[in-house]
């Protein structure tokens, strides 16, 4: 029998260009040394490139409007014209500089941010809009923002302009929107009172604008995207789903609409999906394989099928003939014409070319995919099911082989990690000692005093800082000058921190390149890239370390560094780590086991580490758990299970200490009502966590639920460039205390101070002291 072959989808591309092209171009434009019309002409080059490829790797299906300048979000913002009056558009084409103060913000906003996973800068002018994790991916869009009395209106035909773009060079398209249903979800309004979904029936003329537009021009597919559809939905959002593709439908009967969901399975939505008049659903096969049987079962025979088989959030080649076994019954069943193949979702969340790592070790490298390596896979696999078996064996075999020499793999498997992370003792993951008691002995050791005062762990990364570490790693500064540099600078912040009069101190950080990264590299079991970024937010692109392995410490990462910022002060020196929560969440993670299972192979190493410090001395240990509650499952039934095994291996780490000992952990976000039971399951002695932007808001968690232990709310919002002033910190202490025993509370600032100018980082700490002293003497006296 022969079959018509399966044509090959994408949902979305890489937008930054191999050579980061796009981050160049974007920041020389910002800094005016480029002009507007070199940055479009870059863009536009990328765009071209980027269709080409793809014509050759033989996609039939090639998307257009998936670049986008900053964030597809925004670039939705803007197209239905919902900019925020502060921006100060009038109507009309939106300026590029509109654009970018939405993104950005402008005239004396503070466009940096301090942390390098999150958080838009604020200051004078106009604020950026503000930026949150796109579903569960590090990806940051802009949160688009309402308003009760929000009009909408098409402000931008780029999705137009792209599709003709992409046409005049050859390639016809299908469009990319973000779903309208999907897009108001992910917006938020300054008054509550306003649901964004109550906007739908104003906003959908624009999209049908617009679908009119691109189907004037020749469109005959748009791909919408409703990741909304992988979430617990309520019945106004399915409603709200029906009613858009329903208006849609009946405003545009020929055009045809592929309705991407990704990030997971439908789930309780499957009804819902299949209900919509819609020629075409993408799946996500990768997150939720198990949804292809219902979906076969229950699907129309009319409707295209895409099948998101090749992972598009992560690393891995795909073991290809596993696939064709899966696929091939699917394609016998439904026949060729109604299927597609394509990536589980957007490229975009993975690096672009495998080629460009000469580096890196070739058995690991045998076994990763980038985005271009995944189109063939994709190619591959069309050819394979569209009975061209024979001319692809060769490329079938290799992927059957490299899956095979991975699961084989001395590199990957390591019996001695297996043997400890598989059965794990109840007294592993517990103190000796109930909080109560540490409390106490830890107070008799430390004799600190009320309301003591610390850091975060970073100090700012100056540029002298970068420089002699670019220099070190091309090898113009040698071991011991670079070394040489690390120590002054660590003591020269270490006796700062005395002269301030801060009580827990730490040694800043200098040596650090990246909190997780610096982990990676002295574990055995990650692999690091030259040029795998990926896009993180704007121009921000990031290269997570790629976790291949099981994870062992060969030796002492931290203590060396801990014990000569000990030596050089009489006041307790934290040492600091990155816990294996974070270590996890902000890694390509390997597939072949479960993530909980990798977890608690970082967490034992951490487990190793904190117990060498604790042998060298160190009385206070601070373990970072930053992402821990963005590794939250998209959907609520899920997460009981991550949230046992996140804390059960933070406890890993924390619980081999005695118990004069204090444990640190520090968290870069106040949303904790809905997890806080799980906080304090961590047992950490003392938490500090971002609560100064949000006034003090994350304390309502605190109204109801009576947290054990002690707690440091971050009253310095290093976010911000504004030097906070002595009386705005009490206030925010004077807050906390309505919730929190004073004996609890810590003063500290709200994250590191890696990104921030000494010249902003000496005056607010030492108001934050000052803070801390006005602040103890005002309880005695009230005492007296
Ligand atoms: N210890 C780290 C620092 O101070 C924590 C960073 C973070 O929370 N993102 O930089
Ligand atoms: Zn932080």
């Amino acid at each position: 029998m022969t079959w018509s072959s399966i044509p090959i989808a994408t949902l979305g591309t890489p937008r930054i260009g191999p050579r980061r092209e796009l981050k160049t171009a974007l920041e020389s434009f910002w800094s005016g040394q480029s002009d507007e019309a070199a940055l479009l002409k870059t863009a536009a080059g990328l765009r071209a490139a980027n269709w080409e490829r793809q014509k050759a790797l033989g996609i039939r299906v090639i998307p257009s409007n998936d670049f986008s300048l900053y964030d597809q979000v925004l670039d939705t913002s803007v197209m239905v014209g919902a900019i925020p009056a502060a921006y100060g558009w009038r109507g009309g084409k939106v300026p590029l500089a509109t654009y970018f103060a939405m993104a950005r913000g402008a005239q004396g906003a503070d466009p940096d941010h301090a942390c390098a996973h999150g958080h838009a800068g604020h200051g004078h002018g106009v604020p950026a809009q503000e930026m949150t994790k796109w579903f569960d991916t590090n990806y940051h869009y802009m949160v688009p923002e309402f308003t009760a009395d929000q009009a909408f209106t098409l402000a931008s035909l780029k999705a137009v302009d792209e599709f003709l773009e992409a046409k005049a060079l050859g390639h016809h398209t299908r469009p990319v929107l973000l779903g309208p249903v999907t897009f108001l979800k992910l917006g938020k309004s300054k008054d509550p009172s306003l649901d964004p979904l109550s906007l739908l029936h104003r906003l959908m003329p624009v999209y049908i604008d617009i679908l009119r537009r691109l189907s004037a021009n020749g469109a005959d597919w748009v791909q919408m995207d409703e990741p909304c559809l992988v979430l617990d939905l309520d019945t106004a959002t399915q409603l709200a789903l029906r009613d858009a593709y329903g208006m849609i439908a009946y405003a545009l009967p020929h055009l045809k609409i592929m309705l991407a969901t990704y990030f997971g399975g439908l789930g309780d939505n499957l009804d819902t999906a299949l209900a919509l008049p819609v020629a075409g659903l993408h799946l996500d096969l990768v997150r939720a394989p198990d949804q292809l049987d219902a979906v076969l079962a229950k699907a129309p025979r009319g409707l295209v099928l895409s099948l998101g088989v090749i992972d598009g959030r992560n690393v891995w080649r795909a073991d290809l003939s596993a696939l064709l076994d899966r696929l091939g019954p699917v394609v016998t069943r439904r026949g060729t014409d109604h299927l597609q193949l394509a990536p589980s979702c957007s490229l975009l969340h993975v690096p672009i070319d495998l080629e460009l790592e000469t580096d890196l070790d070739p058995d690991v490298k045998s076994w990763l995919a980038f985005s271009l390596q995944k189109m063939d896979e994709l190619a591959t696999l069309s050819a394979a099911l569209s009975g061209e078996r024979e001319r692809v064996a060769d490329k079938l075999a290799a992927s059957s082989q490299a899956a095979a020499a991975r699961k084989a793999s001395p590199k990957v498997h390591n019996p001695a990690v297996a043997a400890r992370t598989a059965s794990i003792a109840s007294t592993l993951k517990q103190r000796d000692s109930a909080f109560p008691l540490r409390a106490q002995v830890q107070r008799r050791r430390f004799g600190l005093p009320a309301f003591p005062t610390t850091t975060i762990g970073s100090f700012p990364q100056t540029s002298d800082v970068r420089k002699a570490r670019s220099a070190y790693a091309k090898g113009t500064l040698d071991d011991a000058a670079y070394e040489r540099f690390l120590r002054e600078e660590t003591e020269r912040t270490v006796r700062w921190q005395e002269e301030i009069g801060l009580d827990v101190l730490v040694h800043g950080e200098f040596e650090r390149n990246d909190m997780v990264q610096y982990f990676g590299e002295q574990l055995s079991g990650f692999a690091f890239t030259k040029h795998a970024w990926v896009q993180s937010y704007g121009s921000r692109y990031v290269r997570p370390p790629i976790l291949f392995g099981d994870v062992s410490r060969p030796s002492a990462m931290t203590v060396s560094w801990w014990a000569y910022a000990q030596s050089l002060t009489s006041k307790p020196m934290k040492g600091m780590l990155t816990g294996p929560v974070t270590i996890l969440n902000w890694s390509f993670v390997r597939n072949d086991i479960p993530r909980s299972d990798a977890c608690r192979q970082i967490a034992f190493a951490i487990r190793d580490e904190v117990e060498d410090l604790e042998a060298a001395g160190a009385a206070i240990i601070q373990i970072d758990e930053a992402a821990l509650r963005e590794g939250l499952p998209l959907r609520k039934s899920d997460w009981k299970t991550y949230l046992d095994w996140a804390v059960e291996c933070f406890r890993i780490c924390a619980s081999g200490v005695a118990d004069e000992t204090q444990i640190h952990t520090h968290m870069c976000y106040s949303e904790f009502n809905d997890i806080i039971d799980a906080i304090a399951a961590m047992d950490a002695d003392v938490i500090s966590i971002e609560t100064s932007r949000s006034k003090m808001e994350l304390l309502d968690a605190f109204r109801t639920y009576k947290y054990p232990n002690e707690i440091g709310p971050g009253v310095y919002d290093i976010h911000s460039p504004r030097v906070p002033e002595i009386g705005e910190m009490t206030e925010l202490m004077a807050l906390a205390r309505q919730r929190l025993a004073d004996g609890q509370l810590w003063v500290n600032p709200d994250c590191g101070l890696k990104t921030r100018k000494w010249e902003k980082v000496r005056p607010a700490l030492a108001n934050m002291v000052a803070a801390a002293r006005a602040l103890r003497s005002s309880v005695q006296e009230a005492a007296e």
